[in-house]
């Protein structure tokens, strides 16, 4: 089948080259992102293939049904970007990636708390210009502190059970607790989590609940230095109400590998250029802030492994299959 990939980078195109040689599709790549005046490349594909910053809302689903596209293979398991009900309206077909390496996020998490307590990402440079000095560089054992999980399916499951490998006691909030994790974690409401944790991770999707779920009054209910992680979505969190505990002490550390205003920030190479956001560089000010650039996935495993999925997810919608990973409008 022709497919349209936007968004994509030398690294996609190796991995999809790679798992490509076996499916035969024809493709064509594209390192602009999708929008509704970019979705004119699509002409003459049957399907397009979009990440995570790409825009699937109406104006470029309609523009994309006006080039011919029947499908919209997403190479992420989120979909908060994309307007589901819309694309069923018109006939689009949408189909994602919903597991690829759950181990790959949830070990980022994990290298995110191991940076910020002990302090790698100083002692690297402070090592590099001479400063062999340990002062400021005191950590704390994780051993015996409480984790705060939100969000229990494949990446929360396995993030909780690292942070039970290393001696934490885990805590989990999720309106469908993972039945699995109910023997070792104790479930309880969003409060009690806050009130508890030395360290909360956010491990569920973004939609119109959880949409700054880590607000000024979810901060005031947490422990006096917390540590924040999200490697979700960026609007789980409210950024500004974080600069805010930051700047205040009350957040102790924060770990981010997704923001909130990400779109045109991240992926990119920015060295050069003059930032306008000022959320980001102010949080880029903070020595325990830490941000990575939505590399939580970014593993060989996972690269490979959404490179298969997404392609027989195309081959079976060429093939007239069951779509096993369709998204429809009743999973928001
Ligand atoms: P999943 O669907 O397996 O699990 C999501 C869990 O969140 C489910 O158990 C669900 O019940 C729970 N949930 C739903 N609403 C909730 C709420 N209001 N409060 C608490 N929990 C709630 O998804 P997953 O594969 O574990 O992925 C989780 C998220 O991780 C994805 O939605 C995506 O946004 C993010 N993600 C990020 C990266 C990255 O590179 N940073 C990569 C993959 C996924």
């Amino acid at each position: 089948m022709k497919i349209a990939f936007f968004s994509t980078k030398t690294y996609d195109q190796t991995f999809m080259n790679q798992v490509n040689e076996e499916f035969g599709h024809e493709i064509s790549y594209f390192d602009t992102g999708l929008s509704p005046s970019t979705a004119v490349l699509a002409q003459d594909h049957e399907a397009v293939c979009i990440f995570v910053n790409d825009q699937g809302n109406e104006e470029t689903l309609k523009a994309l049904k006006d080039q011919g596209v029947k499908l919209l293979a997403l190479r992420s398991a989120g979909f908060n970007h994309v307007d589901i009900a819309k694309a069923e309206e018109l006939g689009i077909k949408i189909v994602r990636v919903p597991a690829y390496s759950p181990y790959a996020v949830a070990e980022h998490a994990l290298a995110m708390i191991l940076t910020l307590n002990r302090k790698t990402h100083l002692a690297y440079s402070r090592v590099r210009d001479g400063n062999f000095s340990l002062e400021r560089l005191t950590g704390f054992d994780l051993r015996g502190k409480t984790v705060g999980v939100i969000g229990t399916g494949a990446i929360g499951q396995v993030f909780a059970h690292i942070m039970m490998g290393v001696g934490c006691r885990v805590v989990a909030y999720d309106p469908r607790p993972n039945e699995e994790l109910k023997q070792h974690v104790d479930f309880v409401g969003l409060p009690e989590l806050f009130g508890q944790s030395d360290i909360i991770s956010l491990h569920c999707p973004l939609t119109k609940e959880t949409h700054y779920i880590i607000n000024e009054e979810a901060i005031k209910q947490m422990k006096n230095s917390v540590m924040l992680i999200n490697t979700s979505r960026g609007g789980l969190v409210d950024t500004k109400a974080v600069i805010k505990g930051l700047k205040d002490q009350r957040i102790g550390y924060f770990g981010l590998d997704v923001y909130e205003q990400e779109e045109n920030i991240f992926f990119e190479d920015l060295s050069g250029a003059i930032i306008q956001d000022d959320m980001i560089t102010r949080l880029m000010t903070f020595p325990n802030a830490l941000i990575t650039s939505h590399q939580a996935f970014f593993t060989q495993e996972a690269m490979t492994s959404i490179a298969e999925t997404t392609l027989q997810n195309i081959r079976d919608f060429e093939e007239g299959k069951d779509l096993e990973n369709e998204v429809v409008h009743s999973d928001k």
